[in-house]
């Protein structure tokens, strides 16, 4: 079978080409490329979807992050908890700001960052606490909100992969992904679930005062023009971003469908077989499924993969290398004895084929390769 991708854009796009080219269209014909009303249509609509007070848009998920932890004033001396089985903004964005990332294991079952082993790992100077909702399903929301309020150490969630999913754990009324913390943000990278075309990003929050940080943080620190108060970076979502991003939101929970169905599928074909494990279900949040991860025992991973590769199938490994292990963070002097589950993760995870056109004559076609490895 030919033409199985990781991500098909193409394919997506092609469905939604009418909607893509006039909301194009009308950004090229009123020339507001940068802010402009579809910026602030799209912070709109994006609030709406997700439930959050403030959108600040911005250049991309990393810049997210940077905008957030400024905001929140970090720098030398500081130390922000989070985890390193992620992509790397999330911990390199401390170190940039001379800040120091302070790593913590992750839960085998869930990827994300094992909320048992937090509380260790603050000290007078943590400022901030980062989980990341990987691969499309939320970190243990209920108990990083109570460790955040009991230290009073703010939250911010790094909703690069998860963007539409939701966390009920019935004490109170569920509560979309980045919206739990003091601030979430998020990737509009194409390959994310809510992608543009190009780069971009978010940082949201409820906060209004934190809210207006971020907009002068991320606007060179300006709080009228030519009065830089702070020192901020440029950083803005463009006009035919934010209009692309508009046509896409309205497909998302179309999309998110897609792919939990997609998901479910792969769930059924491959939970009995030997060896491999499907993707552990956090029972209080729902998943979005931005990777559908199996994990591949008895070091058998890779020859797997060579397998899927010989057979035309495309598939990732995120990540890895965990962050305590990157030649980038060696002067943190990371011990791997602290980091088993994420070693152990880095080196079983495999990430198949999961978009919104894949079919089922596809993903049938990727399990019959799968079951046939020996
Ligand atoms: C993609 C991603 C980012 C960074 O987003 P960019 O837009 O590429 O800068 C940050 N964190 C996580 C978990 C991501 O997956």
């Amino acid at each position: 079978m030919e033409g199985i991708q990781m991500v098909d854009l193409v394919g997506q796009h092609h469905n939604i080409e009418k909607e893509l080219n006039e909301a194009m269209g009308r950004v090229i014909s009123n020339a507001a490329f940068v802010k402009g009303p579809e910026v602030m249509a799209f912070a709109q609509e994006l609030g709406a979807f997700a439930g959050s007070k403030h959108i600040i848009p911005c250049g991309n998920g990393t810049d997210a992050l940077q905008i957030a932890m400024m905001a929140l004033g970090i720098g030398t001396g500081d130390e922000v908890i989070t985890t390193g089985f992620t992509f790397i903004s999330t911990v390199e964005v401390v170190a940039l700001l001379g800040a120091k990332p302070v790593l913590v294991d992750i839960d085998p079952d869930t990827f994300t960052i094992d909320a048992d082993q937090i509380e260790k790992a603050i000290t007078k100077r943590t400022k901030a606490i980062v989980p990341v909702h990987l691969f499309g399903q939320m970190a243990d929301m209920t108990a990083l909100s109570k460790i955040s309020k009991a230290h009073n150490i703010p939250i911010i969630e790094d909703n690069a992969q998860a963007i539409g999913a939701q966390w009920s754990d019935g004490s109170a009324p569920s509560k979309k992904s980045g919206t739990m913390g003091l601030m979430g943000t998020t990737s509009f990278f194409p390959s994310k679930n809510l992608g543009c075309m190009g780069d971009g990003g978010a940082v949201m929050t409820d906060d209004d005062d934190t809210a207006a940080k971020c907009r002068q943080i991320a606007n060179h620190g300006m709080s009228k023009q030519y009065h830089h108060d702070v020192i901020g970076i440029n950083s803005r979502l463009d006009g035919l971003q934010a209009a692309i991003l508009r046509v896409k939101l309205r497909h998302l929970p179309n999309y998110i469908a897609a792919r939990q169905k997609a998901a479910s599928y792969y769930d059924r074909e491959l939970s009995a077989i030997s060896g491999i494990s499907i993707p552990k279900r956090e029972a209080r949040s729902t998943h979005v499924f931005h990777q559908y991860t199996l994990r591949i025992e008895n070091s058998r991973r890779d020859a797997l993969r060579a397998h899927l590769t010989a057979q035309g199938i495309p598939t990732g490994i995120y990540y890895p290398i965990p962050g305590h292990a990157q030649k980038a963070f060696e002067t943190f002097r990371y011990d791997a004895a602290d980091f088993d589950a994420s070693s152990r993760a880095a080196s079983e995870v495999l990430s198949l084929p999961m978009h919104t056109e894949l079919s089922e004559e596809q993903q049938a076609y990727i399990c019959d390769t799968l079951r046939n490895f020996d």
